[in-house]
């Protein structure tokens, strides 16, 4: 059965999609069978793992309408080791097309169940908002990730993501829980983002992840080549981090 985690943070920029391909890659590094999904129409976790979101015959966007499933839609990334359900542009309109339709925040997480068998993490990279695709992925998972920048409004943001977790839990899915806070980004050297990193363990305790992420230029210029800095520079600092992070994930998952 797969664990199934939201990768999930209301705010732009903090480091989500980043998360998430990172830790697909440093997975699969592992031996995990991964299926990272794509629920931001900026479709930048698709590129990001050296797929086309142009040139896509089908995406997540055809699987929330159900006129594709999982495993028709997703493809396998040779040189990341993963299979990816992409997105893009059109993934914007599935909020509007499924305004009618009952129980559309489930629509991912039926889809999902085709294929529980074939994979060990399913990895859902979210749009910066609370829509109804973030909704469909808190709907489907698990637990959820989030990653954090260590500064002053980040645990501002915070707290409407965990009033939103928690009313999911209440109301549409029994399952989910925050697996933990990633710190990211992280410059040690910024006593601003080592003062907010003691309080973040001071307020979250164990739900803060022993790893942390430094700032790193080789995770951001992975990106530009359609890869995960773990696959383009598995050496540099910041990938060393992911791939800690993968072991420790795999860790926490046992405990589950
Ligand atoms: P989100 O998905 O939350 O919008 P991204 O993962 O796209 O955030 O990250 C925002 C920007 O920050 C991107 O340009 C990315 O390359 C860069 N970035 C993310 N993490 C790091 C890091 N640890 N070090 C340096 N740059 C980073
Ligand atoms: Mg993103």
């Amino acid at each position: 059965m797969a664990k199934i985690f939201c990768i999930a943070n209301q705010k732009g920029g903090v480091g989500k999609t980043t998360t998430t391909v990172n830790l697909a890659a440093g997975l699969a590094r592992i031996g995990q069978r991964v299926l990272m999904v794509d629920l931001d129409p900026q479709g930048n976790a698709t590129m990001g793992s050296g797929v086309d979101k142009r040139s896509m015959a089908l995406s997540v966007y055809d699987v929330l309408l159900e006129s594709a499933l999982v495993s028709e839609a997703a493809v396998y990334s040779e040189k990341c080791g993963y299979h990816v359900l992409g997105a893009n542009r059109e993934l914007a309109g599935a909020e509007v097309e499924l305004v009618d339709v009952e129980r559309r925040e489930r629509r991912l997480k039926q889809a999902l169940a085709e294929v529980d068998v074939e994979y060990d993490f399913v990895l859902i990279d979210c749009p910066p908002s609370l829509s109804m695709l973030t909704l469909n992925g808190l709907c489907s998972a698990h637990g959820v990730i989030v990653p954090m920048q260590c500064e002053y409004f980040a645990l501002e943001g915070l707290t409407d993501l965990v009033n939103t977790i928690k009313q999911v839990h209440a109301n549409l899915n029994k399952d989910l829980q925050i697996i933990g806070l990633l710190r990211v980004m992280f410059d040690p050297r910024i006593t601003l983002q080592s003062q907010v990193s003691d309080q973040l363990k001071a307020h979250f305790g164990e739900k803060v992840f022993d790893t942390v992420i430094p700032r790193n230029v080789r995770l951001a210029e992975a990106p530009s080549y359609g890869l995960p800095g773990v696959v383009f520079d598995p050496s540099a600092r910041g990938s060393q981090a992911f791939i800690g992070f993968a072991a420790e994930m795999v860790e926490r998952i046992q405990k589950m």
